[in-house]
């Protein structure tokens, strides 16, 4: 998961305090060093941290606090929007629509996860019903045009690129014109990342935003330059005119936190985030959802956002509707399992519940492991399907499903276990339904 630790450490600071009977100036303390430790080991700079903290101090005056108000809630509420802050890098300036052609031109040094980030983008895009299409236009790099042709081929997505044609400004003016006249309404153009000399780069990469006249220029960085982010940020800035960020491989650096601060100070809006090699491996980053998760709290927006993504639209009210009645069924086990495997790994959508039940790295098997499940469920009852009590299912039952599905007792105990995991969770994210205003914690 995406900076794991900063979220398991960060989360357990604020338990701790909510585990205290009385919470005085010690108890905020321990509780803000705890958070400061964490944000320093993510590479987050000093000064930030520091600042932090000391707001923090100052909008909680303990002695004020009028009794009967909730200390924790009052603390938990400024240390939420002091993270917000500190990680808010603005909005993006420039937001593609759908059927209308938009120009996206990408940026960033070689080995940065561009040409992946290319695909990715164009990827997510697609699924949600637009029309994307590729370009090439990185002759510096050998193999570039293979590395995207292979990818975009792979998620069925056109692309325009050349072995021959060695004027990247040539080709880019070439494919957007092409795919304009085509009617795509999303076009990618993926520039080279590196060159003999750096000024070249940049020269380039003004050439090529010349004939392209891009809509955005989004900047690729890799994660693990940590606080240098800040700097390499603020060179793309001045060169060509970065609309938007996308910070990637934060699934396998400790200094992920750093990044995105830095990149939060240069003032330029993170769109998305990279977690990962998969092409779904990768996440719209909104700042309170993910400050949410840093404090272990539910992320309403992630779920919901999943929701909306995997389920037919005619079917979200019902969906919803049914998840918040609280009464949670077996069958009703099956049909989210149903629609969250058509979008891929779906443990980051689980872990807005905080169950743990897909570590990382085991998307595949636990993927397999819910197939499995489903299969099992095959042979229920529609009577045990509708029930809400797992007692139901005594040592007969369990027999009789394993035998109907050619699975083991032991997969059905573990679906069965898996089901009032869910029933635990779901009941408490599901409370009253309420998707929390704009900042506020849903805690
Ligand atoms: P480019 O030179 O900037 O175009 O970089 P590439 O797209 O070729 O990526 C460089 C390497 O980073 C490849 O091995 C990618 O699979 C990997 N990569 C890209 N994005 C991510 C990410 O979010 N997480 C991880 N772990 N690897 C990534």
């Amino acid at each position: 998961m995406v900076l794991a630790q900063l979220s398991r450490s960060i989360s357990r600071a604020m338990q701790q305090m909510n585990n205290t009977t009385v919470v005085d100036e010690k108890v905020l303390n321990d509780c803000l060093n705890e958070i400061s430790r964490a944000l320093l080991q993510a590479d987050v700079q000093f000064s930030m941290v520091r600042d932090m903290q000391t707001n923090i101090k100052k909008i909680v005056n303990l002695d004020d606090i009028a009794a009967g108000h909730n200390k924790r809630r009052i603390i938990q509420q400024a240390i939420f929007n002091e993270l917000c802050k500190m990680l808010d890098p603005g909005k993006p300036l420039f937001t593609p629509m759908k059927g209308k052609s938009s120009v996206i031109m990408f940026v960033g040094l070689q080995g940065s996860g561009k040409t992946t980030t290319c695909t990715k983008y164009a990827y997510y895009h697609q699924k949600k019903g637009w029309r994307p299409a590729l370009v090439c236009a990185d002759t510096f790099r050998a193999g570039a045009f293979d590395q995207l042709k292979q990818n975009a081929t792979k998620a069925k997505i056109p692309f325009y690129g050349s072995y021959m044609e060695s004027d990247p400004v040539k080709i880019a003016g070439e494919g957007v014109e092409r795919f304009k006249k085509e009617d795509y309404d999303l076009i990618i153009v993926d520039t080279s990342g590196r060159h003999k000399q750096e000024a070249a780069l940049f020269e380039e990469m003004r050439q090529v935003a010349e004939i392209t006249k891009p809509d955005l220029v989004i900047f690729v960085m890799d994660s693990s330059i940590g606080q240098a982010a800040f700097d390499q940020a603020q060179a793309f800035k001045q060169s060509v005119s970065v609309g938007a960020v996308i910070i990637t491989k934060m699934d396998g650096h400790a200094k992920g936190g750093g990044s995105l601060s830095a990149v939060a100070a240069t003032k330029s809006p993170v769109i998305f985030i990279g977690t990962g090699e998969h092409m779904d491996e990768f996440e719209v980053f909104d700042v309170e959802s993910f400050v949410r998760r840093l404090l272990g709290l539910r992320d309403w927006s992630g779920f919901m956002d999943k929701i909306h993504e995997v389920v037919p639209a005619d079917q979200q009210p019902e969906l919803v509707q049914k998840l918040s009645e609280r009464t949670f069924t077996f069958r009703l086990m099956y049909e989210l399992l149903q629609n969250l495997m058509k979008m891929g790994p779906v443990g980051q959508m689980l872990s807005a519940f905080g169950a743990e039940v897909m570590p990382k790295g085991q998307e595949k098997e636990s993927q397999a492991k819910f197939k499995r499940y489903m299969t099992i469920m095959d042979s229920m009852t529609d009577a045990e399907l509708d029930s809400t009590n797992p007692k139901l299912m005594n040592e007969s039952r369990i027999i009789r499903i394993a035998r109907g599905s050619g699975r083991t007792v032991q997969d059905v105990m573990e679906m069965i276990q898996l089901y009032k995991m869910f029933a635990k969770n779901l009941s408490k994210t599901m409370k009253g339904l309420k998707v929390p205003k704009k900042g506020g914690m849903n805690a």
